[in-house]
């Protein structure tokens, strides 16, 4: 047995836990770039709490997924402001824009000089800036990863800035932010909680640590998601699903995905669609996908074993096998109606494009077995 671990510094977890953000802030720094959403309005008690703290609030803004250029711009500000430490209060978007900006705040040049893919993917050297971070939805456990995913919309691909130093200096984790959120939101973030706890389980860098967060975030999720889908206002789910949104992040960021969020990068690079709702459109068929190329071609593998322990933890039943999962995940989908693909403008001559690039995204590393192309162009194909 050998594998690494590595994770936010602190992790505050449960109702209310947002309200002790402020002591904890008030010791990494003065001078705090405040990182938002679309509607900064429901930031405005940690507002409150951070100014009785007699913390600086400067407040920025993100209204989509973050892209180099308003990353570059956050950072002139900052930098310009002298903020000394960053705190994001949203989904994943404010998230990953925060921890890209505390990133920045702390090293020279430009986001580009960093950025894996696209950029010259050149180390970064200093940790981050303070990084502390607030989920506001429950799916992306963006609070406990080291990556920050920007979009170039000049090269419609969405690429990483990654570091262990990026890795936030405190999460906090607090179920009820979640309680007001819509319920497509609710489901598509549900969703990609739910894939970051497959796709690492079925991971070929998955490990002993990452499976136990996995089996017990699998069997939340499964039983919360409908749930919070059906009534917003369930307290116990919610919690559930911030637990499991939190398990997914501490398995992925250290057992990686797989073709799921292979596609996830280009589809978002290329399309106006949120990673939750890729995420959950192309599930089940990566799913399916996987399964029968691992009936075929490795049944014997413990990559299929995992799937059928997949399917006994989402249905409850000692006797399902992987197919009865992918067939119980397909069904979630369809209670929780997740639009196809073509809601977002893919259609048919988009796949070799869409295939080539998944092919090659880092996620796909993850995938429990080498999938062929034309495996891959039947996952977009049934996806749209
Ligand atoms: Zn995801």
């Amino acid at each position: 047995m050998r594998f690494e671990f590595a994770t936010a510094t602190r992790i505050l977890f449960g109702e209310g836990s947002v309200r002790d953000v402020a002591p904890a802030a008030s010791a990494m720094g003065c001078r705090v770039l405040l990182v938002t959403g679309a509607s900064p309005g429901r930031a405005a008690p940690l507002i409150a709490s951070l100014e009785d703290a007699a913390l600086t609030c400067l407040p920025f803004a993100v209204t989509g997924e973050p892209t180099i250029q308003l990353i570059r711009e956050g950072a002139e500000y900052a930098r310009r402001e002298r903020c000394d430490l960053v705190i994001a209060f949203g989904g994943g978007s404010a998230i990953d824009a925060g921890k890209a900006l505390a990133a920045m705040i702390a090293n020279p040049g430009d986001p580009l000089d960093y950025l894996e893919v696209i950029g010259a993917g050149r180390p970064i050297v200093h940790p981050s800036a303070g990084f502390i971070a607030i989920p506001t939805t429950a799916g992306t456990g963006s609070e406990v990863t080291r990556n920050a995913v920007l979009a170039s919309p000049a090269d419609r691909v969405k690429a990483s800035l990654r570091s262990a130093g990026m890795l936030p200096r405190l999460a906090a984790i607090d179920p009820e932010l979640t309680y007001g959120l819509p319920r497509a939101i609710t489901a598509s973030t549900g969703l990609d909680a739910l894939t970051q706890l497959i796709e690492p389980y079925v991971s070929v860098r998955a490990n002993p640590m990452t499976d136990q967060f996995c089996v017990e975030g699998i069997r939340r999720a499964a039983a919360a998601l409908p749930r919070v889908w059906d009534d917003g206002g369930d307290r116990a789910a919610r919690a559930n699903m911030s637990w499991a949104s939190l398990l997914g992040g501490l398995a992925l960021a250290n057992a990686g995905l797989g073709a799921v969020h292979g596609f996830a990068a280009p589809v978002g690079g290329m399309f106006p669609a949120p990673h939750g709702a890729v995420c959950a459109a192309v599930l089940p068929h990566a799913m399916a996908i996987n399964v029968g190329a691992l009936r075929q071609r490795a049944p014997e593998s413990d990559a299929l074993r995992r799937y059928d322990e997949v399917a006994r933890l989402l249905t409850g039943s000692a006797h399902s096998t992987a197919e009865d999962g992918v067939r119980w995940i397909a069904q979630l989908c369809r209670k929780l109606e997740i639009p196809p693909l073509r809601a977002y403008g893919v259609s048919e001559p988009d796949i070799p494009g869409l295939v080539d690039k998944a092919a090659r995204a880092s996620s796909m590393k993850g995938n429990p077995i080498v999938l062929a192309p034309e495996e891959l162009r039947e996952i977009v194909a049934r996806a749209i």
